[in-house]
């Protein structure tokens, strides 16, 4: 049974399509949250406004904009990943990491 007040999860796990830009405004939200609003690749911590969406398999590849692409990015790691690889650019900018397994384990 879905409950009254839904979870951030319930946003995360269960919504397809959002059209009312509310909507959408507590999805991308409640992806930060899911994350304790940390950049996913360099770890820093961040206010969620200063965060962005990264499309971790991203648009000019087909990346879909679904909740298991969508990871909470700095400005700065968003805009250096760029439309590389993720987990080559990961590796090549910070090394290997522990955050590549919630990476994975997100978009898997
Ligand atoms: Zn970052």
């Amino acid at each position: 049974m879905t409950p009254l007040f839904p979870t951030p999860n319930h946003y995360l796990y269960n919504l397809i399509t959002m059209t009312s830009p509310e909507a959408k405004k507590l999805w991308r939200r409640a992806i930060k949250e899911h994350f304790h609003c940390q950049c996913v690749y360099c770890g820093e911590t961040y206010d969620p406004k200063e965060l962005t969406l990264d499309h971790v398999h991203p648009k000019t590849f087909g990346g879909k904009d679904i909740t298991s692409n969508l990871v909470p990015a700095c400005v700065k790691c968003n805009q250096d990943k760029g439309s590389n690889n993720w987990l080559s650019w990961m590796r090549a900018t910070f090394g290997i990491t522990q955050r590549e397994k919630l990476i994975l384990h997100h978009i898997n």
